[in-house]
């Protein structure tokens, strides 16, 4: 059966008789395993869509068992991404990311749609690459309807919020902070955060548990990249000290609720 379908590549494998093995998120049919004979070196239309960084249309046929990439251009090449070394690891961290978030032939549209603007925002970037990885993730926790709670307390169901309400988390030119900060608990093993009260009665240690002591800055900043898009995060790069915090919280999270320890280009990943 022949069928097209726009991706990204996100993992090549190289096998035998200049063959390759690709994994590709599709939008239509999510990530598939697909096989192809067209090398990325080739400077044919269909070369160029099979680099990384790379947003595509491929034409594929489909055997009893596997795919096959018969014919593929470029839509968008995010080629600047490659310029910098920095910014490549970012970016393989977060396609490699995709690839263990994904399950192969269940489509998730706005998990694709989210990589894309990831893409597009780190392609302009010129520093802080971290920031917006820590986004990335933080929104497709969302997008997998296991984001952290945020707006209130996971034990009690108290509102905890900004005063100015749960939206509002400033802006790209004034990133959030909260003039009256104060400290809340955040569990990850309970998925969120803990009131005052709850907190009394929760026998803990900081980092300990993995329940974490929080200041409300970080809650803001949490709960603002988990609802603005990529394009508000654009222009927004966190302090050294912050990200540090956001990024062990985060990965903790991940590797709580998720399954996911450690991927191979993690170690790059360590800046705000
Ligand atoms: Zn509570």
């Amino acid at each position: 059966m022949y069928t097209e379908t726009e991706g990204i590549i996100l993992k090549q494998i190289n096998t035998v008789n200049g063959r390759r093995m690709l994994h590709l998120f599709s939008r239509k049919f999510g990530k598939i395993s697909a096989g192809t004979g067209i090398s990325e070196r080739s400077r044919s239309k269909a070369g160029l869509a099979m680099r990384p960084f790379t947003y595509g249309r491929y034409e594929l046929y489909k055997g009893r068992e596997t795919y096959n990439i018969n014919s593929a251009e470029a839509i968008r090449s995010y080629y600047r991404i490659g310029e910098d070394v920095d910014k490549y690891m970012h970016a393989s961290y977060v396609l490699e990311l995709v690839d263990k978030l994904t399950v192969e032939e269940h489509s998730f549209p706005q998990l694709f749609n989210l990589t894309l603007a990831f893409l597009s925002a780190m392609e302009e970037r010129k520093k802080k690459y971290g920031t917006l990885v820590l986004a990335f993730e933080l929104k497709a926790l969302k997008l997998m309807g296991i984001e952290p709670r945020l707006d209130a307390c996971v034990v009690c169901g108290a509102q905890i919020g900004s005063p100015a309400g749960k939206e509002d988390g400033g802006s790209p030119e004034n990133p959030p902070a909260a003039e009256t900060e104060s400290t809340v608990l955040f569990s990850i093993p309970e998925g969120g955060i803990i009131c005052g009260d709850c907190a009394k009665k929760t026998p803990h240690q900081d980092g300990g548990q993995l329940i974490y002591s929080l200041n409300t800055g970080i809650v803001d900043i949490l709960r603002y990249f988990v609802n603005n898009p990529m394009k508000n995060i654009e222009k927004l790069g966190l302090d050294d000290g912050l990200f540090r915090e956001i990024h062990t919280i985060v990965k903790a999270y991940m590797e709580h609720h998720l399954g996911i320890g450690k991927l191979k280009s993690e170690d790059f990943i360590g800046d705000s």
